[in-house]
């Protein structure tokens, strides 16, 4: 089968890869449909690295996707060959002291689809997961609503950790396909009023289309809250990994506030101001990937169709080192890049 081959820092081939396995008992073979590009493949393309997380080439990155079932397991009830799925790529040992504490994303001894050393990613034609990673998708969805069920559901895991509530004040900062995720959560939440802070003004377009009340440049926004959020804001979403925002949303947040930290940082360590953190009794939640949310995603592209304008750009599978650059060099007025598979 062909699959698209990290092969070093910036380069992808295509390549001619064995078939994979019969599905186990738990098991699923699954025909990908379409692959969303992400931010953290896209770091491993341009760095070979996440924090302490490595690649050793060659390696198939990959990790938000749909497709169709081929074949089951003899003991998967789940799903059945012929549905469409959108797939969680976290696979957990449903054993350790985390699993049992339902904290699936945190388990001890998963594997992620796609993240060096655990697992090769969806970048190929077909695949096998356990069935546990399968979620029925309803009948209007095509493989790519499928996968981009994985990065909704982020933005569904954020504003449920976040404890966002209807009436809440809140401020993302980065429009990328997570901070508006983020923001699709939050409204469907029954968020009072959203701001977004974004450089890149074709984000901030997008942003606007996708129901924030205003989309501004990071260094507008202390004045536009100054003025329409006096007393601070409940919530902020930092979903840019910047220095600078964590700064901001500091000095933005009500007392009793609390930032949400989902940006991957380019850097090691951050700093906060510990006098405001302290003075304000501000909280600082950190958000691992997604926990339990996939099927709220699908509801929330089930009620935001909109969500799909975060799709701009499609690439054939041959063309997937293309879909990298792109990406990567956020060039095009790119926000989520599609890699197809099949028609
Ligand atoms: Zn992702
Ligand atoms: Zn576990």
């Amino acid at each position: 089968m062909r699959a698209a081959v990290l092969e070093g820092v910036r380069i992808v081939a295509m390549r001619d890869l064995p078939e994979p396995t019969h599905p186990g008992d738990h098991e699923v073979l699954l025909r990908v449909g379409a692959v969303g590009m992400c931010g953290s493949d896209i770091h491993y393309y341009t760095r070979g690295r996440i924090g302490s997380q490595m690649v050793r080439y060659p390696f198939v990155v990959g990790h938000e996707f749909g497709g169709k079932v081929l074949a089951t397991g003899r003991a998967v009830t789940r799903v059945k060959p012929g549905d469409r799925v959108a797939v969680d790529p976290a696979m957990p040992c449903f054993a350790c002291d985390q699993c049992q504490a339902g904290r699936f994303h945190t388990c001890r001894k998963h594997t992620f689809l796609g993240c060096p050393g655990q697992s090769a990613g969806c970048l190929c034609e077909r695949i096998v997961m356990p069935e546990t990673s399968c979620f029925a998708v309803p009948a209007g969805f095509s493989d790519e609503d499928a996968a981009l069920v994985e990065p909704l559901s982020i933005g569904c895991y954020a504003v449920k950790l976040a404890g966002l509530s209807a009436g809440s004040r809140i401020l993302i900062q980065g429009c990328g396909p997570v901070g508006l995720s983020v923001l699709l959560a939050a409204r469907d939440a029954g968020a009072e009023r959203v701001a977004v802070s974004e450089p890149l003004a074709y984000r901030r377009a997008c942003a606007s289309r996708l129901g924030a009340d205003w989309a501004g440049l990071p260094d507008e926004t202390d004045a536009y809250l100054a003025e329409r959020e006096p007393l601070g804001v409940d919530l902020v979403f930092e979903c840019c990994g910047e220095q600078a925002a964590m700064d901001q949303a500091l000095t933005l947040l009500k007392p009793g506030g609390k930032l949400m930290l989902i940006g991957i940082p380019e850097f090691d360590r951050a700093s906060f101001a510990v006098d405001l953190l302290r003075r304000k009794e501000l909280c600082l939640q950190n958000v691992r990937r997604q926990n339990d949310c996939v099927e709220a995603a699908i509801a929330l592209l089930e009620h935001r169709p909109e969500a799909r304008a975060m799709i701009t750009h499609r690439f054939d599978f041959e063309q997937t080192a293309a879909a990298f650059e792109t990406v990567a060099g956020y060039r095009d007025g790119v926000v989520k890049a599609m890699v197809r598979l099949s028609p």
